[in-house]
């Protein structure tokens, strides 16, 4: 699939000067996708804009998962056109896996639109970019979802890292995904597995680890399917990263449970408090016969007995989850099963959507049997049961100390600071602490959401 970029705007690209936005839909990998960018504008010269207005180069970093993404680009395409009859010169960028999945599409109904980048062709901006200021006036992008290193081996140095303030920093160690639930665009749009060497992960985490980052979350979108040419995994990685001085905190997302190995909880078992004691592991649903609709490769029994295992290794542990609600085959009795296993398992965290079709998925062509009505009353039902449960288990933490670490003002309370627990907890606090570092809190309320308190002690 070929791109192209319309040479006839060279502006502040000719000169190497000028300023850049990003906007960035969806999930921390599109979030990191979008540091890397932005680090490789910046090493070419570009600053960063305050917004849109008034920038040289807008480039919109999409999402497929969520409904309608396609529609929600081309929105904002429409909106960002205005801009370009002021500005000439702008240049108007698609990235992401919409920018993936609809090609020439974009071009086709946005003729201003400038340049298509599909997720693994990332690496490839500053090139194309040279060629921009070399005065080529037909530069052909190839957006390529085979098994390609450079998609994945990004320059380090040259991330612009948003949360380096925070304290913490994304390490993408696996791109791609070689599963095929039926539900899912990924595939389609970030190509199969693709792993990074561990020695590379471990100078990147070390370089991160003299820049005074504390907490470091590797990024795949099957992270746990991690391998290296050597026959490194993720247990592998784990035990040697918890060796760097310096690093805290290792988390990583997102697992899949068919990939939760005896060998990997035994690995975050013996790597010790720095492997935080919280794992993302999505269910998508309690029913055995719904999962194996969805091609999800376990069922209900396998993944409950996934985590006795985890509890059992790594007692105390918070488990968070994505649901599925109102798949095409999902029966009442299906959506009791799911509601049943919320309740067995008590997650910390849980992400739920109502399901509704990607293009290009094999569920697309499933007969839907769930009306949107039904649909958004089971989503109801499963949240209010979610809410009372992380109700319940955030109240016993009123009167204890947590360990924080500083990200930044409060988003809904600016007089506030906010940071996370080893858990992921949320937790908002009154009293001066230095952003990213981990202070000590003392908990003075609880909500479903976020715990509450004030700061004791100094900062580590
Ligand atoms: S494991 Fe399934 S849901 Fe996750 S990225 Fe792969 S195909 Fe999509």
């Amino acid at each position: 699939m070929d791109r192209f970029i319309d040479k006839s705007a060279p502006g502040a690209i000719a000169t190497g000067k000028g300023t850049y936005h990003i906007e960035t839909w969806g999930c921390q990998m599109n979030v990191h996708d979008s540091e890397k960018l932005a680090g490789s504008l910046e090493r070419q010269g570009y600053i960063r804009a305050g917004g849109p207005d008034g920038a040289d180069l807008i480039l919109l970093n999409t999402c497929s998962i969520r409904e309608k993404a396609s529609e929600k680009v081309f929105s904002e395409l429409g909106r960002l056109r205005k801009l370009k009859r002021t500005n000439p010169n702008l240049i108007l960028g698609v990235c992401g896996c919409v920018g993936q999945q609809e090609g020439e599409e974009i071009f086709r109904r946005a003729p201003y639109v400038d340049l298509v980048i599909g997720p693994r062709s990332t690496a490839s901006l500053p090139a194309l970019m040279e060629r921009v200021r070399n005065g080529e006036t037909d530069v052909t992008l190839r957006v390529d979802t085979e098994y390609r290193r450079d998609s994945i081996d990004f320059p380090y140095e040259d991330i612009r890292r948003e949360g380096q303030a925070g304290g913490k920093a994304f390490v993408t160690i696996i791109e791609g995904c070689n599963h095929r639930c039926t539900f899912c665009i990924v595939p389609r749009t970030r190509g199969k597995e693709v792993c990074r060497e561990l020695d590379d992960i471990l100078n990147e985490v070390r370089s991160l680890a003299d820049r005074r980052i504390l907490e470091v979350e590797f990024l795949g979108q099957t992270v746990n399917a991690f391998r290296d040419s050597a026959g490194n995994g993720l247990p592998e990685l784990l035990t040697a990263t918890a060796a760097v001085d310096g690093i805290r905190r290792i988390r990583f997302t997102t697992s899949h449970p068919a990939q939760m190995t005896p060998r990997l909880i035994d690995a975050m078992a013996a790597a010790g408090p720095k492997v935080v004691p919280f794992l993302h592991l999505p269910v998508q649903s309690g029913s055995s016969s719904v999962l194996k609709d969805m091609r999800r490769g376990y069922d209900r029994e396998t993944y409950l007995a996934k985590v006795a295992a985890v509890r059992d290794r790594i007692p105390g542990i918070c488990l968070g989850t994505d649901i599925i609600v109102g798949f095409p085959t999902e029966s009442d009795a299906d959506f009791r099963e799911t509601l049943s296993l919320m309740s067995a398992v008590r997650f910390h965290s849980c992400y739920s959507f109502t399901y509704s079709p990607r293009p290009g998925t094999a569920s697309e062509a499933f007969h839907d049997r769930v009306d949107l009505g039904e649909k958004q009353a089971r989503l109801r039902e499963l949240q209010a049961l979610q809410k009372d449960i992380q109700e319940q288990l955030h109240a016993p933490w009123v009167g204890r100390t947590v360990e924080v670490l500083v990200e930044g003002p409060s988003k809904n309370d600016p007089s506030r600071l906010t940071g996370r627990t080893p858990e992921s907890r949320i937790v908002n606090f009154t009293g001066r602490a230095e952003i990213g570092r981990i202070t000590s809190i003392l908990v003075e309320s609880a909500s479903a959401y976020a715990l509450a308190g004030r700061k004791i002690g100094d900062e580590a």
